[in-house]
């Protein structure tokens, strides 16, 4: 379903921050992609979403090749690390963002709005602005515009790095019940072993813009390739 062949990205032609990226996600697939801070992770997810250049390689959703198409033209929705909301919009405007563009009635939409807002713990906060909620509500706004919208592939960014402990054990649930409930195909960043090793149908190991391993997430733990992937997903030694 996505498929990238030779990808390589380098910023202002200095050394490359990603290099040689062969990989196949299949659809409905929850792939998960770790890595250090700095490893390329976001510059990846980016490239997909059309939001950065691609420097080397080809990239393809779909059977097309997506190289140059806009981010709009790639029927995908996501959730970044900054989870950015419109401020004078409110939190059912926001939510709504993802829909209205599309052509979808509005007993269609006001339905999805409750039952995404109901799952996302957000029902009391429709008629705020995101500068009046936390952090966390303000990252759950953003999961709820990324998952209202019915575009077959997600990606997403670090979407639970703000929540506690519990409302991030919680939100692991929801997200992996509705990807598998819509038929999502999900991409999904996290620093997270925990949330890599519980959500992810496969994971894919980077370091240094380098892929060090991609599989299943017992196979990473019980055959770690290298020294690197073992210490990063906790292998017994
Ligand atoms: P983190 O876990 O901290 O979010 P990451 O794996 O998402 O890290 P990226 O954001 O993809 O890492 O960055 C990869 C490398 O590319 C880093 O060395 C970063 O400094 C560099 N980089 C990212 N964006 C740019 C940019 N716009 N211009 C130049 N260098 C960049
Ligand atoms: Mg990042």
């Amino acid at each position: 379903y996505i498929e990238l062949m030779d990808i390589s990205k380098s910023y202002n032609k200095q050394s490359d921050v990603l290099n040689g990226i062969d990989l196949q996600i299949e659809k409905g697939e929850f792939f998960v992609l770790v890595g250090p801070s700095g490893s390329g992770k976001s510059t990846l997810l980016r490239m997909i979403a059309g939001l950065e250049d691609i420097s080397g390689g080809t990239l393809k959703i779909n059977g097309n090749i997506v190289n140059h198409l806009p981010p709009k033209d790639r029927n995908l929705s996501m959730v970044f690390q900054n989870y950015a909301l419109y401020p004078h919009l409110t939190v059912e405007q926001n939510i709504l963002f993802g829909l209205n563009a599309k052509k979808i009635d509005k007993a269609t939409q006001k339905k999805r709005l409750l039952e995404t807002a109901e799952m996302m713990g957000l029902s009391d906060l429709l008629k705020r602005k995101p500068r009046e909620l936390s952090g966390g509500q303000r990252q759950r706004v953003a999961l709820a515009r990324a998952v209202v919208s019915d575009a077959p592939l997600c990606l997403m960014d670090e979407p639970l790095s703000n929540l506690d402990a519990k409302l991030r054990a919680n939100m692991r649930i929801e997200i992996r019940r509705l990807q598998k409930k819509l038929g999502l195909t999900m991409i999904y960043v996290t620093h997270d072993q925990v949330e890599a090793m519980t959500m992810g149908d496969r994971i894919m190991v980077l370091n240094d813009g380098i892929i060090q391993q991609v599989g299943e997430p017992i196979a990473l733990y019980n055959k770690p390739s290298n020294l690197f992937v073992a210490t990063f997903i906790g292998s017994p030694k």
